[in-house]
């Protein structure tokens, strides 16, 4: 039984189904007739203001009252439905910082797969990587952005962005795992 439907609970069953599990509960407390990515249902500017003024989703929904304000105020909250923050997410695809993964952090063969690959096998980000630029159709990394670039004597490097426009539009949208279970129509059925 999982319980949430959001970017991790879907990912979570939609896994878990195509290892074969056929016994699995997945609990969700908002609706699940609205599938869309915002950014593919709305315009931009409409877009942005689902997201900076909650108070015009429907789906905003902010359980709690913050003992230490600001934070856990404005934005902060549940977009509850279906899909959840999936349905919000602007792509960006964040590795673990090295501080939370190793000692006293993760186990250090788990660490091990995520980062550097084992026995010659490719790295869970590596993998991820790829499994994201598929479903991207190739366009996973922003044109805009040079892949490396100096400030200030640092070295950055462009993150992968798991965003695909809609063709023909200015829309698009950034992944969600309700895209194994949308059929030729768009429409969705969960298994
Ligand atoms: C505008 C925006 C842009 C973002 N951009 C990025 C980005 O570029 N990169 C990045 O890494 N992160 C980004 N994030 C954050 C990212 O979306 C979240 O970290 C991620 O979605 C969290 O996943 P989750 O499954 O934990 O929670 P959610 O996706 O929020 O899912 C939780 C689900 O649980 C349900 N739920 C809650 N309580 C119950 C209950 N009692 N019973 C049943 N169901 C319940 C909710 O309705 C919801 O559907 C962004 C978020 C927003 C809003």
């Amino acid at each position: 039984m999982i319980v949430g439907g959001g970017l991790a609970g879907v990912e979570l069953a939609t896994a878990l189904a195509e290892q074969g599990a056929e016994d699995v509960v997945l609990l969700e407390a908002g609706p699940g007739g609205d599938l869309a990515h915002i950014h593919l249902a709305h315009p931009q500017a409409a877009a942005t203001e689902i997201v900076f003024a909650p108070e015009r989703d429907p789906y905003f929904h902010r359980p709690w009252r913050s003992g230490a304000p600001p934070h856990y105020t404005g934005i902060s909250g549940l977009r509850r439905r279906l899909g959840g923050r999936s349905l919000y997410w602007h792509g960006v695809v964040l590795p673990l910082e090295d501080w939370a993964l190793h000692p006293p952090g993760w186990p250090a063969e788990i660490v091990a797969e995520l980062t550097t690959g084992v026995g010659g096998a490719p790295s869970w980000y590596d993998r991820v990587t790829e499994q994201l630029t598929d479903w991207s159709g190739g366009g996973l990394w922003d044109p805009a952005q040079p892949a490396r670039t100096s400030i200030g004597g640092q070295e950055f490097r462009a993150l992968p962005r798991a965003c695909r426009r809609r063709p023909g539009t200015d829309r698009w949208e950034a992944y969600t795992a309700l895209d194994a279970w949308r059929g030729p129509d768009g429409d969705v059925t969960p298994p």
